[in-house]
């Protein structure tokens, strides 16, 4: 910021040089020359400042403003054998994720939708998506990869990455690996082969979407039809996601079907 400020200084000073021969015809008050020949004397030579040195080290300035979090994404929390490797971290109550650069891992169509089953009494953190045994899945954003691993009871051959953009996404059920952990993908790069494997009743895509941890319903972020982001940036919120991972009690399934019998009836009762 001192460079900048003493390169505008010596900019300003080379374009009243300029000014002052350019329009020496014209008689300008006595003060004026004494004041400009003041300023011209506090002046340092302007090559003083221009130096290779000054400018790289302004250009690395520069780019650390560039890349604020990267060291911060593939740093913290990394190692970590687990899909949710962010124990203890404060999650902000807010954050807008930049989710441009989507690309959908595969385009079947959406077989079981995110959340709570009460057939199962447990909550499904992803989306599962159709696919044939061999199909390639691709990455959904720009990243690292951090997990490649297998659990024989749940997820099967899977693949946690993360992501420049804070997200980690999972992939489930796979058949084959064709990355290996710390390494970096581009969006849309082949990972794996889609299969059957952990526990799964047929050939399809476990797909998660994880900020910190915490699984976000990946329709909030993602149109599954049409295999794109519904915006650019998605505003993650805290509240909002942490409901959607709660398991339902008995006492809380009664309460809500109540509460939409209730709805029902009021808007039947409108008609
Ligand atoms: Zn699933």
């Amino acid at each position: 910021m001192q460079f900048l400020s003493k390169t505008l200084t010596a900019i300003t000073c080379a374009v009243l040089l300029c000014s002052a021969s350019a329009f020496a015809q014209y008689k300008l008050p006595q003060s004026h020359d004494k004041q400009h020949s003041e300023l011209l004397a506090s002046q340092k030579p302007m090559a003083a400042d221009i130096k290779v040195s000054n400018v790289l080290r302004y250009m690395s300035e520069l780019q650390k403003t560039a890349l604020p979090d990267e060291e911060e994404v593939f740093g913290d929390y990394w190692a970590s054998s687990g899909v949710n490797p962010y124990a203890g971290v404060t999650i902000p109550e807010t954050k807008d994720i930049d989710v441009s650069g989507y690309v959908h891992p595969i385009s079947g169509r959406v077989t079981s939708a995110f959340g709570y089953r009460p057939r199962f009494g447990r909550i499904h953190r992803g989306i599962d998506l159709s696919l044939k045994i061999g199909d390639t899945v691709r990455v959904a954003f720009d990243g690292k990869i951090r997990l490649t691993k297998f659990e024989r009871r749940g997820y099967g051959y899977y693949v946690v990455v993360r992501h420049t953009n804070g997200m980690e996404t999972v992939y489930g059920h796979l058949s084959k690996f064709l990355v290996k952990p710390n390494q970096i993908v581009k969006a849309g790069d082949p990972i794996a082969l889609g299969g059957n494997t952990g526990r799964s009743t047929g050939p399809h895509l476990h797909f998660e979407t994880r900020y910190l941890g915490l699984a976000i319903n990946p329709t909030e972020l993602i149109d599954f039809e049409n295999g794109v982001t519904i915006k650019d940036t998605y505003s993650f919120n805290k509240q909002q996601v942490e409901k959607s991972n709660v398991r339902k009690t008995a006492k809380k399934r009664y309460a809500s079907r109540r509460k939409s019998t209730a709805s029902r009836r009021k808007t039947a009762s409108k008609k």
